[in-house]
């Protein structure tokens, strides 16, 4: 089992060497979530494939997961949307205009959706599950003549949750059918209230050839995993992102393995064939 990753770990020198990024503006999505445009100090701009992360690091407090919420292969700023839940989200929240932080990276796999050329795309997403989707969303966009009917269906706790609210309308007027609910709705709320689960069976799309990324909490992944193909997807066409608690992100210490599975190396974007025994099962 080990040997799989062991070819993985001949890493080139510098692997766990954060290159440095100064925030460039910062923008307070909701109450505890935030994106940072971050610009690279030596002017080399980061590549990475939509669903990939980085390792960011507050210098003298730590070093954290945090997937690209940025375009891939479009000039502009690496954006970061990060929700503030500890230690490190914390000092990344604090920091101010011109601060550097550490990113190393990028790294794991990415959605690949261009998997679903010729057929239908669903990006289903819980709470923060948006950001890592975002830059997978913009590149169907960006070749939308490659895809058939597009779906966002979208589930956060309350309305005040909610991600990239400018955008969802923007991707709505270019024809993606976008259906967005809320586990509790406020006085104000006049859309939907009930699980993300329940937009699966009024979505327009294609079960048969669809190909469907899934990003949110691990319960929310797996029963819109298992709703999805109860609606007729491949169990090979449905993907999932896991989050695992990470130190090194390349595949030495250990922290986000699962099974045979090292989650920074492996993942953490996986079908949903792979993982469906493992997910939903609680870290120790
Ligand atoms: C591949 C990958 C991609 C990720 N992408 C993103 C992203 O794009 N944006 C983002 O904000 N986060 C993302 N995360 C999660 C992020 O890495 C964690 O929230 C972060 O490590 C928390 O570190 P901390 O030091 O701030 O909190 P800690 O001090 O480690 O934790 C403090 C408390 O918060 C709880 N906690 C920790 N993580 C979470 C969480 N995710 N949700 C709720 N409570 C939590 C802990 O159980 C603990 O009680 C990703 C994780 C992985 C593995």
């Amino acid at each position: 089992m080990l040997r799989q990753a062991e070819g993985r770990h001949m890493l080139p020198g510098g692997a766990m060497v954060p290159r440095l990024f100064r925030l460039a503006d910062r923008r307070q999505d909701t109450a505890d979530t935030f994106t940072m445009m971050l610009e690279p100090t030596d002017g080399v701009p980061l590549e990475f494939i939509p669903g990939q992360f980085t390792m960011m690091s507050a210098f003298g407090i730590g070093e954290v997961p945090i997937s690209v919420s940025s375009p891939a292969k479009v000039e502009g700023p690496l954006q970061h949307t990060v929700r503030d839940v500890g230690s490190v989200t914390h000092a990344l929240a604090r920091t101010q205009i011109g601060d550097v932080v550490g990113i190393r990276g990028p790294y794991g796999t990415g959605w690949d959706v261009e998997d679903g050329a010729g057929a239908d795309v669903v990006l289903v997403a819980g709470g923060i599950g948006l950001a890592p989707l975002r830059p997978a969303m913009l590149d169907v966009l960006r070749h939308r003549q490659r895809y058939g009917r597009v779906v966002l269906l979208y589930g956060t706790r309350t309305p005040e949750d909610l991600l990239f609210t400018d955008e969802l309308k923007r991707w709505e007027n270019l024809g993606v059918e976008v259906l967005v609910t809320v586990d509790y709705g406020t006085p104000s709320w006049t859309g939907r209230v009930g699980l993300v689960t329940t937009l699966i069976a009024r979505a327009g799309f294609d079960p048969r050839s669809a190909l469907a990324l899934v990003c949110g909490p691990e319960v929310m992944m797996r029963f819109t995993a298992m709703a999805l193909i109860k609606r007729g997807l491949s169990p090979d066409r449905v993907r999932v992102s896991l989050e695992r608690n990470m130190r090194c992100g390349v595949g030495l210490c250990g922290h986000c393995q699962y099974r045979e599975l090292f989650v920074c190396l492996d993942g953490p974007v996986l079908p949903y064939a792979r993982v469906a025994g493992l997910i939903g099962v609680r870290e120790l």
